[in-house]
């Protein structure tokens, strides 16, 4: 299960990292890439920052978080030689990952969960949920999961500015991705400035993915797709964040605001 924080409880320090994390994202959003964006920050001092460059390096594995890890491995190599199986093994201050926390304005994919949780991170804050590929909770909690025995759990929270991080996905979906092996025209779409609340699921009762409704279906129902989409859609899933691991595809938005104001489509 995906844990967000109220905006109301949400504290200083988290918020102003994670507007650092944003300003990271807008990077990535004026290279063309995936406008994700990450920093890590060790004992209160920030320690590493990065963004996707998954068109830049032409590897899907290039995603933010992973970007981070390679550099601050790089900085902080552990001198333990038991780190790789057992992260924490080491004398205190070793491991460059136990006293960090990473601030990242989509929730990790299941591969950066992973990597996350193999390096021994203490905390995750997150903007959006990713209901594609999230490995935070929304799909697969593999932060938490106990059949993972080498590396233990970490703490993973979300909310932090989730809207501007679902605007940034948002408005990179609106452009054309020069990257997608079949570039789509988006002259149509409309950008979107309504957001579902976190954690509400875009999947029916069994797991499936609900479809966007026809326009048949869409004039039947008077034009009212959430009643034909009872699940709805969630967080960063309708705005794009699902293209995270796949840089170079360009998939449609899902989300329900978008069908109804969307009437070209
Ligand atoms: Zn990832």
């Amino acid at each position: 299960m995906t844990k967000y924080v109220p905006v109301a409880e949400q504290s200083e320090e988290d918020l102003k990292w994670m507007r650092e994390a944003l300003a990271m994202a807008q990077d990535a959003f004026s290279a063309a890439e995936v406008p994700v964006g990450s920093v890590f920050v060790r004992n209160g001092e920030l320690i590493a920052k990065a963004r996707n460059r998954t068109n830049e390096l032409m590897n899907a594995t290039r995603h933010a978080e992973l970007e981070a890890i390679d550099y601050i491995l790089s900085i902080f190599p552990p001198k333990t030689e038991n780190f790789p199986l057992s992260p924490h093994s080491g004398p205190p201050g070793d491991n460059p990952f136990a006293e960090t926390t990473l601030y990242v304005t989509i929730e990790p994919c299941i591969m950066c969960a992973s990597a996350l949780r193999q390096v021994g991170i203490k905390r995750v804050c997150f903007g959006a949920g990713n209901e594609r590929f999230g490995g935070n909770g929304s799909v697969v909690p593999v932060h938490s999961d106990p059949m993972l025995k080498n590396a233990p759990p970490y703490e993973a929270v979300g909310g932090f500015y989730r809207e501007d991080a679902i605007m940034l996905l948002r408005r990179f979906y609106l452009t054309e991705n020069v990257y997608a092996p079949n570039p789509r025209s988006k002259a149509k779409r409309v950008l979107k400035t309504v957001f579902q609340p976190p954690g509400v699921s875009m999947h029916g009762p069994n797991g499936q993915n609900l479809k966007k409704p026809s326009s048949r279906q869409r004039i039947r129902s008077g034009n009212n797709t959430r009643s034909s989409t009872p699940g709805g859609t969630s967080d960063a899933s309708g705005s794009g964040a699902e293209a995270m691991s796949s840089s170079t595809s360009a998939l449609p938005p899902k989300h329900p605001v978008e069908i109804i104001k969307n009437a070209g489509d």
